[in-house]
């Protein structure tokens, strides 16, 4: 049995990766916000490190051990920078980028000792062309890219693969509070003229994780409709 933990599967991406690698045979343990009486689920906040430690031994109790770990949680944040709140950086940092850091630090010994290990960071398209009012955002995003490059070197010879995905607009609750105007002008500048479905990153994370792309470690993947090429 291979057990997958992947942060942040209550809805959205998360959601759907569980649902597609579940059908794969993987054995799934789901973390999210919301209070679902499920197997295999923990309501955490995961912008915290006494959380993220009971997280981690609460799998460990319960699988034994997490061959593959699927960093999603996230949150996104829209703010001129002048605006932004000292207690906003914590928090969202710690969400999108030192958590996932520490979570993979707590996983490392195990894969290692395994001689396989699988690591997937959900990052944003955002990290690497800019978005003007998302810079917290956008740098946390960012951090994922130097962490899988450098731990992609660290692992390699352990069989561990470490790689990023750096969706573009996806339609998810994520971007659900955003008005018609807005989406329209969005689209507008997407090359496809159109969202990416959730199944799509599910699909490519389905991909990363398999025998077929162990030659694959280090990478980020932009799947994002065009938008990382142009308008
Ligand atoms: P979503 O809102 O549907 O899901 C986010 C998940 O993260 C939920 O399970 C939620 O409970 C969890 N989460 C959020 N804050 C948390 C916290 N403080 N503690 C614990 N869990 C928390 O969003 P989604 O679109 O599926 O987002 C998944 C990932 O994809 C995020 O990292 C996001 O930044 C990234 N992403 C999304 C888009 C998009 O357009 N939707 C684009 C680029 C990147």
């Amino acid at each position: 049995m291979i057990n997958v933990l992947i942060t942040g599967s209550s809805s959205g991406i998360g959601a759907e990766t569980a649902k597609v690698l579940e059908a794969k045979g993987y054995r799934i343990f789901r973390t999210g916000r919301k209070q679902l009486d499920i197997d295999h689920y923990l309501s955490i906040d995961l912008s915290c490190f006494e959380h993220a430690k009971m997280l981690y031994e609460n799998v460990i109790q319960e699988f034994g051990s997490i061959d593959i770990l699927i960093n999603n949680a996230g949150e996104y944040y829209y703010s001129p920078i002048e605006r932004v709140h000292d207690y906003d950086i914590e928090r969202v940092t710690l969400l999108n980028l030192t958590i996932p850091y520490y979570l993979t630090a707590l996983c490392v010994s195990q894969m290692k000792e395994k001689r396989f290990g699988r690591i997937i960071n959900i990052s944003s398209i955002s990290a690497s062309v800019g978005e003007a009012n998302a810079s917290l955002y956008a740098a946390t995003k960012a951090g994922l890219f130097g962490m899988t490059k450098s731990l992609a070197l660290e692992l390699a010879q352990y069989n561990i693969t470490v790689n990023c995905i750096s969706p573009g607009w996806v339609e998810t609750p994520l971007i659900s509070d955003i008005n018609e105007e807005d989406r329209a002008e969005i689209l507008d500048v997407v090359p496809q003229r159109r969202f990416i479905k959730p199944i799509e990153i599910s699909n490519l994370i389905k991909y990363l994780i398999s025998d077929e792309a162990k030659g694959l470690t280090g990478q980020n993947i932009n799947l994002c409709a065009g938008l990382s090429v142009g308008s």
